[in-house]
């Protein structure tokens, strides 16, 4: 139920953090991962380490926030397996800093990043998923898709926007055996976060204080979700924003 073997998955941001947790639980299981990222230095490092560990695993340079450029990486993706069957919304970033202070330029940037980008990914997935008799898509949410904060003006936007663009895509695609879900994590140990831990007093110990596990989580802690949602074991599951958040989003 849960075996990925001869199918292939695009992790887009999969070269570090919760990305690379993902498509690490993905290669275990059996997939072939192209891992896609703006460094592409990153990227070859992270699929070493993966095909070290006996996993298949291959690297495209893109940005996903620029459409010609994710038309050219789900080309090669087909060009060089075949077919396409699991796509993970992962890239992401954020401006921490407060709403009236943020300027246009930084609000597209985190928007273009997290949400029109996913946007992007999934419109070149659909036809190619369509084709090939189905497909599984995971976005990247967040618990700023439930939740306020007043660093986070722009993020929120985007992350929230993820859940609804999520809810849109499973009604429109379930017709095309296409399933569409999102993955909401709490507070997780990455490079995004080390740097939020800098930039806002006290969040380090507010997280701990408020998540029932008692601890932040790590990339690893994303890898079943990501091999249950790309699985057979999920098929009649669409639509859905899942926390996996060590119990943040219920205490
Ligand atoms: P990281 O900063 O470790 O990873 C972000 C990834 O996104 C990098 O691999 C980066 O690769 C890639 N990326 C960023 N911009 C682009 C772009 N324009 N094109 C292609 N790739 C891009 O952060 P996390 O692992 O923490 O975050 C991953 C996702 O999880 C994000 O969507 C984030 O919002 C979300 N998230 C994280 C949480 C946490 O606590 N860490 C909590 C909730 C959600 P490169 O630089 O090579 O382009």
């Amino acid at each position: 139920m849960f075996n990925l073997i001869g199918k292939v998955a695009l992790v887009t941001g999969g070269n570090g953090g919760i990305g690379l947790g993902m498509a690490a639980g993905l290669a275990e299981a059996g997939a072939t991962v192209v891992l896609a990222g703006r460094n592409a230095d990153k990227s070859a490092t992270a699929a070493e380490a993966l095909r070290a560990r006996g996993r298949k695993a291959d690297t495209i340079e893109a940005d996903v926030t620029d459409e010609g450029e994710v038309a050219q990486l789900f080309q090669q993706v087909m060009l060089r397996n075949g077919r396409l069957d699991i796509l993970v919304n992962n890239a992401g970033t954020t401006v921490r800093k407060a709403p009236h202070d943020l300027s246009l330029d930084e609000w597209n940037h985190v928007m273009d990043t997290n949400l029109t980008s996913t946007f992007l990914c999934c419109r070149a997935a659909h036809g190619l998923m369509k084709e090939g008799g189905g497909g599984k898509i995971v976005n990247i949410g967040s618990m700023l898709s439930i939740f306020g904060a007043p660093y986070a003006a722009a993020y929120g936007a985007s992350k929230g926007g993820v859940v609804q663009l999520t809810r849109s895509l499973a009604t429109a695609w379930a017709a095309d055996n296409i399933q569409v879900n999102a993955v909401l994590p709490g507070w997780i140990d990455t490079d995004l976060t080390r740097k939020a831990r800098e930039q806002v007093k006290g969040l380090h110990e507010r997280v701990l204080a408020r998540t029932p596990a008692g601890r932040w989580g790590i990339p690893v802690d994303l890898s079943g979700i990501a091999v249950f949602l790309a699985s057979s074991a999920s098929d009649f599951i669409t639509g859905t924003a899942i926390p996996v958040d060590g119990g943040y989003s219920i205490s």
